[in-house]
């Protein structure tokens, strides 16, 4: 990461889901440089710890790692358990996991896929933050990770957007919800290179046409998604609740 940084996240402990690599990594990493003690997880132990070694490298040196799939209720238990064990206390939560899975359209997709893709991008934003909520300080954001399909789920993608419309939805409820306790609200990134995007970008032709389809001819990063959920998390948002921040590169503002 090259972008200057500032010390907004002094003194918090940050629970960042599906933090092993990606844009959950770059989150991890972004609240890390600004002081935060972070908990990192995703569902293979090998990746936790390289992603502890990686941040540990970067000088963030408050760093727990967990397993957690977030759709097994015992690690969803057991990263909550942990952070308070280790630190005492949650400040932020950001819930970033999600997966995109299948490209059949809607009305093809079997139904076992259908269930993982509610599970993993919406139930299981739901159920970390049911776990989290009790033990939230007053004025812990929560950020929530939707995605631009959510505003228009197209194919290949189209069940995966729905789930993320679905969050768009969620960021508002729960942000009514736990108001005047916590802020909830949201980014929505358009195509960022990682592994999760990989097949919508995996030859020059689809990348061509996804960075054109933009207004700034390029790609995001994912440093640069890192940067708005910090910005959402920290205290210069205070008066932000329910709202999405979308990191398209302008992409949306063409639909
Ligand atoms: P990614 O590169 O595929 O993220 C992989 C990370 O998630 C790894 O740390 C992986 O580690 C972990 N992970 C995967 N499934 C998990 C699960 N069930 N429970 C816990 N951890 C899990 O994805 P990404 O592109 O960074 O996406 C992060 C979020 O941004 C997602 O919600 C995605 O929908 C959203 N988003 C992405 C894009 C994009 O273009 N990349 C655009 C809009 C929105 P393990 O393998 O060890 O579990």
């Amino acid at each position: 990461m090259d972008q200057k940084v500032g010390k907004r996240f002094e003194g918090k402990v940050a629970i960042v889901t599906a933090s092993s690599e990606g844009i959950g990594f770059a989150i991890a990493e972004r609240f890390g440089l600004e002081g935060a003690s972070l908990v990192v997880s995703s569902r293979k132990q090998k990746n936790v710890q390289m992603a502890v070694e990686k941040l540990k490298a970067k000088g963030i040196s408050q760093v727990l790692g967990v397993v957690c799939h977030v759709a097994n209720p015992e690690h969803r238990k057991n990263l909550i358990r942990q952070t308070l064990e280790k630190f005492g206390k949650i400040d932020a939560v950001v819930s970033n996991a999600g997966t995109n899975l299948s490209d059949e359209p809607i009305l093809k997709i079997p139904e076992s896929i259908v269930d993982k893709l509610w599970e993993i991008n919406v139930k299981s934003a739901i159920l970390i933050l049911q776990e989290a909520a009790p033990h939230l300080n007053k004025g812990s954001p929560v950020v929530l990770v939707s995605s631009v399909s959510g505003y228009d789920p197209v194919p290949p993608i189209a069940m995966y957007g729905v789930t993320k419309t679905t969050l768009l939805g969620l960021t508002k409820a729960l942000a009514k919800e736990m108001a005047p306790h916590t802020r909830v609200n949201c980014v929505a990134p358009g195509i960022i290179p990682t592994r999760l995007a990989h097949a919508l970008i995996d030859n020059g032709s689809k990348r061509e046409s996804a960075e054109e389809g933009t207004l700034l001819k390029r790609l995001g990063t994912a440093a640069e998604v890192a940067a708005a959920a910090a910005f959402l998390a920290s205290d210069d948002a205070n008066y932000t609740t329910g709202e999405v921040l979308l990191l398209s590169g302008g992409a949306h503002a063409r639909m």
